[in-house]
């Protein structure tokens, strides 16, 4: 996998990352591959890895050395891309994939290192191909695992959990369709119970999580047809087509790769001493399975829950803050937060398009809400409506609840009063209830709250209307 760092300027030179700017504008002699230029290390860029190498559970090595790879591209303007090779910066880690029956499986991460990115060849313009140098130079984290996985679906587990480290950390925004976190897969099949694996092909292009698990479904299912019908897996590199739903060979010319690669004489080795690892690991966030096993054990919540809540570290805050506004911090209040954020505020983002942390509502204001019905004040239904009015009015609840007098009535004589209006008016629902039909009481009790516009307390409407039917 490839992910694109969010270190502001490039690896190399100052120019800026920025994407979207117009083409061959944020480059420099550096990046453009002038010659005679020296780069300079980004030391932003030996952070972010190292704390990606801490946040799965990587060696750091204190020495790491930059090498060249060589390869002639046209949107490789110096004819290398500065790589590590053979001392990588990260190795020997692995992140844990948690699999649908609630099972964690280890996936080994073999190395990480740092490199630069190319530029882009835009193609099918007017039958011109022409080059925008601005990539050229962004700060790249390359991670490889080991083959461990099993199945397209455990690649997309173990995609979704790298993608959600790498934001928890935000050192990558994990944008796959924006190219900001790519990846190749290495496939081979094999018969179940043997040691060896089989010839491996590579599949690219693949921008979506879905589209991983479809191509690399695809492949798994075409291998398996190829050795069935007894012929042999050819080692190539494949394309996925999306629109077509296969993969296609790439031009074998591209594969026969040579890049002798060799140690960078313009850049020194990168030496990152115990004192800088420890700075770094006191960057670390809390890590998405430790904030998942810690919503369980502190909040009581489902592991369910715990699961949606911090698929992103946004809306795990978000949730946290909204616990912070929260009277009853006991475990059904908590629950009924989490509900809120999980239901309402999650379909309301979604319709809206807008992430979490551009949410119109405030999360102290979910956890207000939540006040107001375990204080009895509103009923859960009317809390319906009142989030409706905080998403277009961005008021408080309560406030909300003041304006438009939604205040339930608890008020015993009054909800009895309309009880008995109820009653005298449905003398035929009355004689059918006598008759033994217990059902009725549901009518009544919805003639109650349709003359209440709902506010009225459930409980105390129930027990008057059986008070007052058997009463008769
Ligand atoms: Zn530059
Ligand atoms: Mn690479």
């Amino acid at each position: 996998m490839h992910a694109q760092l969010l270190t502001g300027s490039k690896a190399f030179c100052s120019c800026s990352t920025e994407f979207g700017r117009e083409p061959n504008n944020n480059v420099c002699p550096v990046c453009l591959g002038m010659p005679g230029v020296l780069p300079v290390l980004n030391k932003k860029l030996v952070e972010f890895v190292v704390l990606m190498g801490l946040a799965t559970n990587c060696t750091i090595a204190p020495h790491s050395v930059l090498a060249r790879k060589n390869y002639f591209y046209p949107d490789l303007p110096k004819g290398y891309q500065i790589s590590q090779y053979e001392e990588p910066i990260c190795r020997d880690g692995f992140v844990e994939i948690e699999q649908p029956d609630g099972l964690r499986r280890k996936i080994g991460i073999t190395r990480i290192h740092m490199e630069e990115d190319a530029g882009k060849s835009i193609h099918d313009r007017d039958m011109e191909t022409l080059i925008d140098i601005n990539r050229c130079g962004v700060p790249l984290m390359e991670i490889v695992s080991e083959p461990d996985i099993r199945s397209a679906r455990e690649a997309y587990l173990y995609l979704a959990k790298i993608k959600q480290i790498v934001t928890y950390l935000r050192i990558c925004d994990g944008n796959m369709e924006e190219g900001s976190l790519r990846c190749d897969a290495n496939v081979s099949v094999r018969l179940k119970g043997t040691k060896e694996l089989g010839t491996k092909t590579e599949v690219k292009n693949m921008n979506s999580l879905r589209y991983l698990e479809k191509a690399l479904s695809y492949e798994i299912e075409r291998q398996i047809d190829v050795l069935g019908s007894g012929e042999r897996v050819m080692q190539e590199t494949l394309l996925w087509d999306e629109k077509k739903g296969i993969v296609q060979p790439m031009r074998s010319k591209e594969e026969a790769h040579d890049y002798r690669y060799f140690p960078d004489p313009d850049l020194v080795p990168v030496d990152v001493d115990e004192a800088w690892i420890q700075k770094i690991r006191g960057l670390l966030p809390e890590l998405p399975i430790e904030k998942h096993d810690r919503f369980i054990a502190e909040y009581g919540l489902p592991e369910y829950d715990a699961g949606v809540l911090t698929a992103s570290r946004d809306l795990a805050d978000y949730y946290e803050a909204a616990l912070q506004s929260l009277q009853n911090k006991n475990q059904k209040s908590m629950k009924n937060v989490s509900n809120w954020v999980m239901g309402d505020v999650l379909r309301v983002a979604r319709d809206q398009a807008v992430g979490i942390d551009a949410f119109p509502v405030p999360p102290s204001h979910i956890g207000e809400l939540v006040n107001l019905i375990d204080n009895g004040i509103i009923s859960g239904k009317i809390a319906k409506d009142v989030f409706e009015c905080m998403i277009d009015e961005q008021k408080k609840p309560e406030e909300i609840v003041r304006e438009k007098g939604l205040k339930q009535v608890t008020d015993t004589a009054e909800i009895g009063r309309i009880v008995k209006e109820v009653i005298d008016t449905h003398p035929s629902q009355v004689a059918d209830y006598k008759a033994g039909k217990t059902k009725m009481i549901g009518f009544f009790v919805g003639q109650v709250m349709q003359r209440t516009k709902g506010k009225a307390n459930p409980k105390i409407v129930n027990e008057l209307i059986e008070k007052l039917l058997d009463g008769e």
